[in-house]
This record gives C-alpha cells, sequence and structure tokens, in this order.
C-alpha cells in the first residue's frame, strides 16, 4: 500500500506539502514522521522532512487543496516521494516541536528551520551517490548472479569504477528507473555505502587501527613475558606491541596504525610483522576528528576537586536541587568575573552526569576559547563533543552524531548546538547569555539560541541555566519579574579582588601633551612596568585590521565600497582596501581617487596600528618585549588562536594586544594589568544598545586582570567621554547603575526589554521599486496602535548591500500588550497575504528579522 505525508521542504513558503510514498519505497519503513525524503519539487529534487502521515489518499489530498490552496486541481495526481534516506527518523516528537515553534516565532517556514538544525552536510540537496567499501572479485560477481542478476549487474559496474557513483547514473547504465531497492540490498550486505548528498569529507573516516588481540593477555605479567619474547627477535617490534598495550592501558578509542607508526617512529612493515606474528590485529574504526591536539592545555589545573566558595555553593544547590526534581526550571546566574561561574557549571553537569542525564553548554562563538574547551576536557575527559565553527565539518558531524547518540554526554557548541538532539537532556547551560553571537543574522531561521534554550528547556523538562557578569537587559528584568530564578555570587573566587579601575581622559592628557600616538604616557609606564616584572599584559582595541579607512587630508574624501556604501578599510599587510560587508577588495591609491592630492592619511587605529606604535614606544624607552596580536586576522588558521594563547600562557609573550577574542573568558593568573586603548570605539554606533553593549564589553575585559589571589590587577581605560553614563557604570563597576539607567531610556522609547525589535528588510536591484515594495507592505501593516509602533520604510546605515538597494521597516511590538506576540504574528500574516495578493514580484527580496539585535 502507498502511504501518504505531508512534508516540509526548504522553501519560503510555511505550509506542507503533500506527497506519496510508493510501495516500493515505504513498505518495512514503520515511522516515517522525522525521517529525511527525497522530493520532486517543481524542476528540483529537495530534501524535506515528514512531518504527517495521513491514513488515506482522500485524507492526503483533503490536505494537499487546503495547503496549496486552489492550485491543486480536483484531478491532479500527488507526486511521489523519490527516496527515503533515513531508516529511523532524524527528528524525534519534542525537536520537531521545538523546530515548530522556532518557525512560527521566528516567522519562517518549518523546512528552512529543520534544515537549519540538521549538521552542515546532512541535508544533501539532491544528489544521492553510492561508494563501494570492499574489493569486488569476479568471483563475487559470479556467485551474486546466481542469486541476484540485477545486483551482480550493479556490482560489475561498481568493479569497474573509482570513486563515487551518482545513483541516477547507475539508474541510466541500467536502463531502469528505480534501482533503490539493489541498492538498499547491497549497502545491508556491506558492499556499498550511500552518500546521502554529503561531501567526501564530511562522511566519517575509516581508518585501520590495532590493537592486541584480548584472548592474548589477561595480565601485566603475561604481557611482559610476551613483551621479552618479541624483545629477543626485533626491537622495535617490541616498542611497537608495548605502545599499543599502553595506549590501551587508559583509553577506549581506536589507536590508528598511521598515529602509532608516527609515535613510535616505526614503518607499516613493523606493523605487519606483529599483525603475522599473532601479537597484533588490525581493524577498521571510525576516525573521531575531534581527537586531540598537539599543544599543551591551558587549562592552568584540574578543577574537579577545588572547594566552592560560600556563594558558590548556594548557587550550586540550587542548581542540584531544580536537577532533582526532574522539573523545568530557569536560572540567572549574574556572577563578577573571575566569580567561578565556570565551576559552578562544572559541578551543576556533575550532578547531571551521575542522575544519567546530559548537558549542554552553549557559548558565545568569540568566546570560545581553547582554554574553556581544556577546562572542561580535564575535568570531563572524553564524554565532551565539541561543536562550532572552528572545528571542520566533519569533526562537527562527528560530534553532532556522537551526542545524538547519547555517546557523548556533555555537549559544548556555539549558536547552533542548541538543535543537538540529546537523549535524556537534563541540563542547558547559556554562558555569556548576553552575548549578541548568540542571535542568527541571516538567513532564516533568525534564532535567539538563548532564548531557544528557554523554550527547549520547557519541553524536555530540563534545567536551564544563564550565566553571565554583565547579564542582557531583558535576562535581568526576567528575573526580577520572577521568571528566572536569579542567584548572585558578588566575590571573586580564590581570594582574588576585582581590579582596580584608572581613567585616562584623552582629550586633557592631549592638551597635557601626555599622548603618543594611541598610547597616553600614563599607560606606556604601567606596561613597561609589568613587562620589567614580568607580569601579564593585556591590550584591547575593538576593531580590527590596520587603520579602519583612508581620509584625504585635502578634500575629506574616505574611499567607500561600490556595492554598499561603507568606508572601506584599510589591510596594511597586504596594501588593501577592503569591505567587510561584502568582500570588495581593491589596491590602495597612493593619491585621493576625488582630487588627486597625496595628502592621505589612515584614520583610526585597529590592531596592527596599535601594535606597531607600541612597538615604537618600547624601543624608545629601551625596554624589549614580546608582543603578540589576537583578532580574526591572526586567528583563521587552524590551531593558530590556541598556539597565540599557549605562548602567551607560557610567558613566551609579554602583551597580547587583541579585539574582542581578548575581552573574554582568558583565565591567565599573571595577567595583571588590562589597558584599553580607546574605549569609545562602541559608544558611538546607531544601535540602542550601545550603551549596554559597551558596559558589558568594557567590564569583560577588565575583568580579564587580576584573577589570583596572589596578584591584584589594575584596569586604565582610555576614554574621550568619561562622564558619559556607560563609562560612569563601568568605572564605578555598578551594573546596577546600568541597568538601572537603560531600563529608563528603553521604556521611553519602547525598546526591549518592553518590546519585540521587530525589522522586515527590503531589497531588490531598483531603489525607486524597494522603496514602492517597502511602502506598500508599510501600508499593509496596522498604523501604530497599543499593540505596536510601525516605523519606516526608512534608509538603514547602509542603504546598498551585496548591491542590492535596501529599506527597512522597524516594528515594536508591546510585551505589556501583547506578552505572547500573538498579535504581532497575525499582522505579520495579514500584511503578508495582502502584500503578496497585489503586489507580489520576484524583484523583491523581504525577510522578517524579529528580536533582532539591531539596524545595519
Ligand atoms: P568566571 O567564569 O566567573 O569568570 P572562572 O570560573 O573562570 O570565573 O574562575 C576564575 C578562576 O578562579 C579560575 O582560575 C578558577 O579555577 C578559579 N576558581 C573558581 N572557583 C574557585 C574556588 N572555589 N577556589 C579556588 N579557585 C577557584
Ligand atoms: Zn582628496
Ligand atoms: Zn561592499
Amino acid at each position: 500500500m502507498p502511504r501518504y505525508v505531508g512534508i516540509a521542504l526548504p522553501v519560503r513558503m510555511q505550509q506542507l506539502f503533500t506527497y506519496c510514498v510508493p510501495d516500493t519505497l515505504g513498505v518495512g519503513q514503520t515511522v516515517l514522521i522525522g525521517c529525511r525524503v527525497l522530493a520532486p519539487f517543481a524542476k528540483r529534487m529537495l530534501t524535506g522532512i515528514v512531518i504527517e502521515e495521513y491514513e488515506s489518499r482522500a485524507i492526503a489530498e483533503n490536505h494537499a487543496r487546503r495547503h496549496h490552496g486552489s492550485s491543486l486541481p480536483s484531478n491532479a495526481t500527488l507526486r511521489d516521494v523519490v527516496e527515503i534516506l533515513d531508516s529511523t527518523p532524524m527528528f524525534n516528537q519534542t525537536m520537531l516541536a521545538f523546530g515548530a515553534w522556532i518557525a512560527e516565532y521566528y516567522a519562517c517556514s518549518l523546512g528552512d528551520t529543520l534544515r537549519a538544525m540538521l549538521p552542515q552536510g546532512m541535508s544533501p540537496e539532491s544528489v544521492v551517490r553510492v561508494r563501494t567499501l570492499r574489493e569486488i572479485t569476479h568471483d563475487h560477481i559470479e556467485e551474486m548472479k546466481k542469486r541476484a542478476p540485477r545486483r551482480a549487474e550493479l556490482l560489475h559496474i561498481l568493479r569497474d569504477h573509482v570513486g563515487t557513483l551518482t545513483i541516477g547514473y547507475l539508474e541510466r547504465l541500467l536502463n531502469s528507473d528505480n534501482i533503490n531497492a539493489q541498492i538498499e540490498a547491497l549497502e545491508a550486505d556491506g558492499w556499498i555505502e550511500r552518500e546521502r548528498g554529503m561531501t567526501e569529507h564530511v562522511k566519517p573516516k575509516m581508518r585501520k587501527a590495532i590493537m592486541i588481540p584480548p584472548a592474548l593477555v589477561n595480565d601485566e605479567e603475561e604481557f611482559h613475558l610476551i613483551l621479552q619474547t618479541v624483545e629477543k627477535a626485533s626491537s622495535k617490534q617490541a616498542r611497537l606491541l608495548s605502545a599499543i598495550y599502553l595506549h590501551y592501558q587508559h583509553s577506549e578509542d581506536p589507536l590508528f596504525i598511521s598515529d602509532i607508526c608516527k609515535q613510535t617512529n616505526t614503518t607499516p612493515a613493523i606493523v605487519a610483522a606483529l599483525i603475522s606474528k599473532g601479537y597484533a590485529e588490525e581493524f577498521s574504526a571510525l576516525q573521531h576528528r575531534t581527537a586531540h591536539r598537539d599543544l599543551a592545555t591551558l587549562a592552568q589545573r584540574d578543577e574537579a576537586h577545588v572547594a566552592l566558595t560560600l556563594e558558590q555553593r548556594h548557587a550550586v544547590e540550587k542548581i542540584i536541587s531544580a536537577l532533582d526534581t526532574h522539573q523545568n526550571k530557569t536560572f540567572l546566574l549574574h556572577g563578577v568575573t573571575g566569580s567561578g561561574k565556570t565551576l559552578v557549571y562544572m559541578r551543576a553537569i556533575e550532578h547531571a552526569r551521575a542522575q544519567g542525564k546530559t548537558t549542554l553548554l552553549l557559548v558565545p562563538e568569540i568566546s570560545l576559547t581553547p582554554q574553556l574547551i581544556d577546562r572542561f576536557r580535564l575535568v570531563f575527559g572524553e564524554s565532551v563533543a565539541l561543536l562550532h565553527s572552528k572545528v571542520s565539518a566533519g569533526e562537527r558531524y562527528d560530534a553532532w552524531q556522537s551526542s545524538a547518540r547519547g555517546e557523548a554526554r556533555i555537549v559544548i557548541g556555539a549558536r547552533s548546538a542548541i538543535f543537538v538532539p540529546l537523549p535524556n537532556l537534563g541540563l542547558i547551560i547559556v554562558d555569556e547569555e548576553h552575548e549578541p553571537s548568540y542571535k542568527q543574522d541571516s538567513p532564516d531561521p533568525r534564532y535567539h539560541a538563548r532564548d531557544c534554550a528557554i523554550v527547549r528547556g520547557r519541553m524536555e523538562k530540563a534545567v536551564v541555566v544563564l550565566g553571565s557578569a554583565t547579564p542582557s537587559l531583558e535576562s535581568m528584568y526576567n528575573a526580577h519579574a520572577g521568571k528566572y530564578h536569579l542567584l548572585t555570587i558578588e566575590h571573586r573566587a580564590d581570594g582574588a579582588t576585582l581590579p582596580q579601575l584608572r581613567v585616562v581622559d584623552i582629550l586633557a592628557e592631549r592638551k597635557k601633551r601626555a599622548m603618543r600616538g594611541s598610547f597616553s604616557t600614563t599607560l606606556l609606564q604601567a606596561i613597561a612596568d609589568r613587562v620589567q616584572k614580568k607580569e601579564g599584559v593585556i591590550l584591547y582595541q575593538n576593531r580590527r585590521g590596520f587603520a579602519s579607512r583612508i581620509e584625504c587630508h585635502e578634500c575629506g574624501t574616505i574611499p567607500q565600497c561600490p556595492n554598499c556604501s561603507v568606508a572601506l578599510t584599510y589591510h596594511k599587510f597586504s596594501m588593501n582596501l577592503r569591505c567587510h560587508y561584502c568582500g570588495y577588495s581593491r589596491k590602495a591609491e597612493h593619491h585621493c581617487t576625488s582630487c588627486g592630492s597625496p595628502d592621505i592619511h589612515e584614520v583610526g587605529a585597529g590592531t596592527q596600528r596599535i601594535e606597531e606604535e607600541l612597538h615604537e614606544h618600547l624601543a624608545t624607552m629601551n625596554i624589549s618585549a614580546v608582543i603578540e596580536r589576537m583578532d580574526l586576522d591572526t586567528t583563521t588558521k587552524k590551531g593558530s588562536h590556541k598556539q597565540l594563547l599557549t605562548n602567551f600562557a607560557e610567558r613566551k609573550t609579554d602583551i597580547l594586544i587583541g579585539t574582542q577574542m581578548v575581552a573574554k573568558g582568558l583565565d591567565f593568573s599573571h595577567v595583571t594589568l588590562v589597558g584599553v586603548v580607546y574605549a569609545d570605539m562602541s559608544l558611538f554606533v546607531p544601535d540602542f544598545r550601545a550603551g549596554e553593549r559597551t558596559f558589558q564589553l568594557l567590564t569583560q575585559v577588565a575583568g580579564r586582570a587580576g584573577r589570583s589571589g596572589t596578584h591584584s590587577g589594575e584596569v586604565i581605560i582610555q576614554t574621550a567621554h568619561p562622564t558619559h553614563q556607560s563609562m560612569v557604570a563601568v568605572l564605578t563597576g555598578s551594573y546596577e547603575t546600568m541597568y538601572n539607567d537603560e531600563l529608563q531610556d528603553r521604556r521611553a522609547l519602547l525598546y526591549p526589554p518592553f518590546a519585540r525589535f521587530v525589522v522586515i528588510e527590503f531589497s531588490g536591484k531598483e531603489d525607486q521599486l524597494v522603496h514602492l515594495h517597502a511602502n506598500y507592505f508599510a501600508g499593509a501593516l496596522p498604523k501604530s496602535n497599543q499593540f505596536f509602533q510601525r516605523l519606516g520604510p526608512a534608509y538603514p546605515t547602509i542603504v546598498r548591500l551585496r548591491n542590492a538597494y535596501r529599506r527597512l521597516v522597524i516594528l515594536k511590538s508591546s510585551k505589556e500588550h501583547d506578552p505572547r506576540g500573538v498579535e504581532l504574528r497575525a499582522a505579520l500574516h495579514k500584511a503578508f497575504t495582502e502584500y503578496y495578493g497585489k503586489h507580489r514580484t520576484s524583484s523583491i527580496h523581504i525577510t522578517v528579522n524579529i528580536d533582532a539585535q539591531g539596524v545595519i
């Protein structure tokens, strides 16, 4: 019997699509819901997820008519699914419900959402490939011919081919339009495997590994006897054998032959000799690409047995007792920098693990420092799986798989890790919950991982812990409103005190002629002092590249990106002007492109410039210091980030200069000075969160200093606006001041946490048309009323992005009057229906960003 299903496809339309699963595919598969299927859509082949199954053709057709509206003629036949890609569902009911919530709340399609929930590479666009797994001989084919001639034909073709083949190609060769049954049978017998559209490096790799036959060795003594025997014949074989033995003493991971050869400086021939004598056995194993890196661990000590402070203990106890109730509860852990929040997480995780539960730990991309990972690895070992953009797609795929199977008890990952299915999820921790990188701005779904964590926690009955030294206004507001349980740690752990903050007024210093370029003499002297004492220095400058832009001193022209109407960034190393939005780049000119004057200068100092300046200053002061820079430009190569930190930890580097990367998560006890070169950088940007962000950034970076009880820390902040409200809050170290000041402004202007900030963007090739359509759409939205404020259409800061003109319409939807967002969704739905009904065109692209972080 054919079966009938409703599928979510990765297209903009938000409805389900109805398909038939023909007899040849659907029999034997018990559960279809949650499985990926390959389905023809228009002229393409798409991968969708089965969401519903219908009892009969009539019901299916009813659904189809409802979903497709009048576009389905009454006599139309339902199209067939081409292939079912999973034998067991990729999504369970909870994850499907979670996806449905995201699609609804963020106003995007379920298909797009579910696709984003799978790791990269598991969502093939259309191609399914076949790869041969073992050698096929003439005899094999002859043997197969007797029972399955079609399969024998297939084996024949596969034997003569190197690499992978698409199923479509095989079907053409065999002159058949469906060879799925044969392929499945061959796969079941282990001849081949299907690659579900994944590129080869994403596929888990099988490699040759080696072990000592379990029957051979029962105890250490026996092993020594064997080793003596081997030693007499060959010392190299003995060395290899003992290395294998040692490996399995402390690890259950497969030992790969190529790795052990490298380590022991032996050859495959020696391995073969050992195997032929029966002392070792070869086998194939999945390579876990998350295997250890070569560099030393950055964790300063094993934190598994550190005694907690009173405040930490209180926090841990609250979380643990929530875990014991097996109910959903959300905590906001507000602990000053260096208060030992990480330790609180560790103890909570330990408790969850003892209960047999799994933990998801979200960390913002930028603070996903190797150090934090090393700290968890040291305490929890191999039960930690990592998912973030610094590991390769292959590693991420492995980690995802082992998490889904429940092998990894603790998953640490950036934003998208919130989508990892984990059996028996008990605890979700969102570290640095205030970080903007938790919000995905493009493409759909434009979700906020922290907010999704709250929802997922509710669905899974898990305990959620949001941690920060500088909580977002939204979370603190929720805590005050009683939605979250607030846990506070006011003191640093380990007897350390918060660092002393000193402000340097740049304008005043300049008048006193006490500025040397970007540095005040105060800061320079403090740096020199620490370098001589061999204490660590961190300098923070919130900008990358050598200089942000080039300006003509004659006519004032700043070179602009021809596509994006933003200033181009000057990269001195490559002598390039580069657009950080669209990637446009060109060689820097020696003369002004507008007036021809050679009088052109760099304005605004990036990290590279700061580094060069500092070198010069220290040289004139006769001080030699090793300076390293840590920003996106110096850390893109895999491992380089960790290398920089290792050098700093081992004190090979005296001064670490960097962007936000040095502001967060670093815990080095020898750092006693943090210098903020220009604190105002983030203060004057067109963003309603500018004040909050500046406070957060500066507080975080200041928190890198004086993290041990033995060395107290100092922070020097250079600013031209020492009396600005956010700066005062930073200098007095008062979160409450910032919170109260900001909250008042937000309430007055209806911004979060009092509203949902929704940005609807229109873009297209023709400026006038974009403007017109933005107006049409705005007209279809309700005028400002108790539920909303409607703004625009407005010109964004960047009018032209990637060759398209843009306009924005902004909705601020009152949380007081529309707490669940029902009115907002209804209004958006109505506007889209009306707009598409009258003005639909493919020349205009529209995106909706719910809870947008800001406007660019
Ligand atoms: P946070 O994440 O709150 O900034 P961390 O968890 O990184 O703080 O802790 C800061 C430092 O203090 C770390 O080196 C940590 O090992 C140490 N630490 C934390 N708790 C304790 C404790 N109870 N006793 C001693 N040292 C501690
Ligand atoms: Zn000029
Ligand atoms: Zn550009």
